[in-house]
């Protein structure tokens, strides 16, 4: 067997855990089923069911009372955080698409979800403005501007604080050398390198890069 072909066979069996561990996340609540079946129909990129269970669990491990998620589409997955967190917690979301934060804001009141704050515009923006701490930040927008949100997050999380990174895989597509990917996608697949190394090195930070949906990164705030 060559080493291309070790490779191909990882792969498929890294694609095979993949489709497994998603089918193992099927259960939630009718309400969250029908937002998330409506999100699909319609286009909008919202967390995977794999991804849902991962935040099941950091919400269930850090009992978090303010969580900070940048990237809030159609608000599936504030509600899936707002359904699930174990205490009382105070949600705060950040989406820049007006159509889409009007979509949010409906969804959050047909579920009485009055702990949810959503913030209109660029996340960038807003969060130079914020005042923390946060215990969990999800952080799931446009993939390539994460680096420079980096600062920000850090100082918005208290030590012991989580932020969890989605998509940061891009199917794979980060693993590759800049060469074989599309020329339009050179930038994004730079800036995505250059948060992850930035996560995984930063002395303040914790992190473990997983396989999760389309590739998470868990980072916890240091106690030091
Ligand atoms: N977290 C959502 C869920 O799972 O239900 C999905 C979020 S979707 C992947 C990413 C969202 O981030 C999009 O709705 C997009 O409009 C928003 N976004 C992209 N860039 C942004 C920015 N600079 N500031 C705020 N929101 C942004």
């Amino acid at each position: 067997m060559t080493d291309l072909d070790k490779l191909a066979a990882q792969r498929e069996i890294g694609e095979r855990i993949g489709v497994f561990a998603e089918a193992m996340h099927a259960s939630e609540t009718q309400e969250l089923r029908e937002l998330e079946r409506q999100a699909l129909e319609e286009g909008v990129p919202i967390i995977r069911p794999h991804t849902r269970g991962l935040i099941q669990c950091i919400l269930e491990m850090a009992a978090p009372e303010r969580i900070l998620e940048i990237g809030t589409a159609v608000g599936y997955s504030a509600l899936v955080m707002h359904t699930y967190a174990p205490g009382p917690c105070k949600i705060v979301t950040i989406e820049k698409d007006h159509a889409r934060a009007a979509q949010a804001r409906d969804n959050f009141a047909r579920f009485g979800a009055e702990g949810i704050t959503l913030m209109e515009g660029d996340a960038a923006d807003i969060l130079q403005e914020l005042d923390g701490p946060f215990d969990f930040i999800f952080l799931d927008a446009a993939k390539g501007q994460y680096i420079r949100y980096l600062p920000d997050i850090i100082r918005l999380l208290p030590p012991g604080g989580v932020l969890l990174t989605d998509n940061v895989l891009k199917e794979g597509e980060i693993l590759e050398s800049k060469f074989v990917v599309k020329r339009r996608d050179r930038t994004i697949h730079k800036r995505m390198r250059e948060y992850l190394t930035a996560i995984s090195r930063d002395p303040r930070l914790r992190t473990v890069l997983m396989e999760t949906g389309d590739g998470a990164a868990l980072s916890v705030k240091r106690r030091i």
